[in-house]
């Protein structure tokens, strides 16, 4: 058995994607295929290509039980060995020895062919990834991270779509595709420019080190020469079932703080993150609600976000990944949406009580007592897992061994764990995006964030920028919008005058400041 001891966790979010998933058949679909990374001497010696490299093995060791690393021509033999370690660190089970004639799909980065009965090429110029079902695409020689990271995520999501496509929706690979993450374009339409060494990250702020913020900080951890001491919040630790989609967590970070993966990711470089261990809330209350010049936020709820926007940093950017789509929209609180608009609620939303009452089909009459549950924090005890398990058509004994968790780790571990899936059951709402989704999704944050800091962009963009990598890329990712009206008359935080007031002062920005700022835009 090669497949991952989180793998519970990776069936949970392909279950999420895939049409008549069949945990057993899913099983069988991954442990038939041999997936080879190749890579000749021109990746192993380009910053991008070595950079497309490890994000790629940091994606696919985590749902592949068979992987092997396939140099090409005269590639350095040392190379390997880098990748094949850090591939057993996520997944210590991997199957990793085996003939490279068995590969059956490959991920190949550079300018030489594997050979492989299906190749997917995949590399980057700059802030553009390419990919490319039909031939090599080479990869770039700058020390840009973005394309390179988007150019492993693209790739990945090609290897998911041969090996699955059929039960995808549009599950065909891309021909010949390039997205580029300066100005979330596709094709022809994809703009490039040169990244500035040496920016300053200290006026930033990255909320939230889940499964985009670990992207995030893959990415700003290869910025060239950049530096300063940017905050980064955080408050949990790193559980079993995070390695499914954290592209910075390996087997030996389980019980650390989240924190960590950012502390060893910076460790040597220029930018000293200061981290923070504490919710936003906490943190911002901590700050006295100073400004915030720019805030990126990797965070998985409509309610947090809120809270991000009411603190009211003077920019905000966001990312996220849903069933269907992922994307990063771009926030001034004057101008266009804010991010609270995005998310304010149309209807009720469901509070952690109701949502876990839900997923564990328990009546509703039971939802006090999960509230209850959810105060104390006690475990939840023998007699909670059997009566869960009974509901949910389990054999009684089927969820014992989370009996001494808390309601909320119990929740976790055994239900968005996909424990219970495992065993048979099916939970309602539960919602795990791939890995090269979140990883995706990351790197576009980092990207927006690092082109406002570095002033790179000629245009403003749309307000969000979507994507759906489980079909080949689209030829428009930008989307327009406009702020938040709701049908009973609530308003946004931005159409708030006091809002509006204390944002104004806090920037300085005048009614005068603004409209010369939107002149400047128009030139
Ligand atoms: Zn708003």
């Amino acid at each position: 058995m090669a497949l991952a001891n989180f793998f519970d966790k990776a069936a949970a979010s392909a279950a999420d994607v895939l049409r008549d998933f069949d945990r057993e058949a899913f099983r069988d679909r991954l442990q038939a295929q041999v997936i080879g990374v190749a890579f000749d001497g021109s990746a192993a010696r380009s910053r991008e290509g070595q950079a497309t490299l490890d994000l790629a093995v940091r994606c696919l060791a985590r749902l592949y039980p068979r992987l092997v690393l396939v140099p090409l021509g005269d590639t350095p033999a040392r190379f390997g060995r880098a990748l094949r370690e850090l591939a057993l660190g996520i997944n210590p089970a991997l199957e990793m020895d085996l003939d490279p004639g068995l590969v059956t799909l490959c991920l190949t980065v550079g300018r030489m062919r594997a050979g492989a009965p299906v190749e997917v090429f995949t590399g980057s110029d700059r802030w553009i990834a390419k990919v490319s079902c039909r031939e090599p695409v080479g990869c770039g020689r700058s020390s840009n991270p973005f394309g390179a990271g988007a150019a492993a995520c693209l790739g990945a999501a090609n290897i998911f779509r041969a090996v699955f496509g059929d039960q995808l929706k549009k599950g065909a690979l891309d021909e010949n595709g390039r997205l580029s993450l300066l100005n979330f374009a596709t094709g022809d339409a994809a703009k490039n420019g040169s990244l500035d060494v040496g920016l300053d990250l200290t006026s930033s702020s990255l909320v939230g080190l889940g499964a985009i913020g670990n992207a995030a900080v893959w990415a700003l951890a290869r910025l060239p020469g950049a530096r300063g001491a940017p905050f980064m919040v955080e408050p949990e630790p790193v559980d079993l079932s995070n390695l499914q989609r954290y592209v910075l967590a390996l087997q030996r970070h389980v019980g650390q703080t989240k924190l960590n993966l950012a502390h060893e990711a910076f460790a040597g470089g220029d930018i000293k993150p200061r981290l923070i261990h504490a919710t936003w809330a906490e943190f911002v209350q901590g700050l006295g609600h100073a400004p915030l010049d720019r805030v990126a936020a990797a965070l998985d709820s409509a309610h947090d976000r809120v809270q991000v926007q009411a603190a009211l940093p003077r920019r905000v950017f966001n990312a996220w990944t849903q069933t269907g789509d992922l994307g990063v929209s771009r926030h001034d609180f004057l101008e266009g949406p804010c991010l609270a608009c995005l998310y304010l609620p149309t209807g009720a939303t469901l509070h952690q009580d109701e949502l876990i009452r839900q997923a564990l089909g328990l009546d509703a009459e039971q939802r006090v007592r999960l509230r209850e549950m959810l105060v104390r924090g006690d475990a939840v005890g023998p007699a909670f897992t059997e009566e869960v398990a009974g509901v949910l058509g389990l054999a009684p004994d089927a969820l014992a061994p989370f009996a001494g968790l808390p309601l909320h780790a119990f929740y976790r571990e055994a239900i968005c764990g996909g424990v219970v899936l495992r065993l048979g059951g099916k939970p309602a709402g539960v919602e795990a995006p791939l890995v090269f989704q979140s990883a995706l999704a990351g790197l576009m944050l980092a990207a927006e964030l690092v082109a406002d800091v570095a002033g790179t962009r000629r245009q403003p963009l749309p307000t969000k920028s979507v994507l759906d990598v489980t079909r080949p890329l689209p030829q428009r990712l930008g989307v327009a919008l406009r702020r938040a009206e709701r049908a009973d008359g609530v308003r946004c935080l931005c159409e708030d005058r006091d809002f509006v007031d204390t944002y104004r002062v806090r920037y300085g920005r005048t009614p005068l400041d603004e409209r010369l700022a939107s002149e400047e835009i128009l030139e």
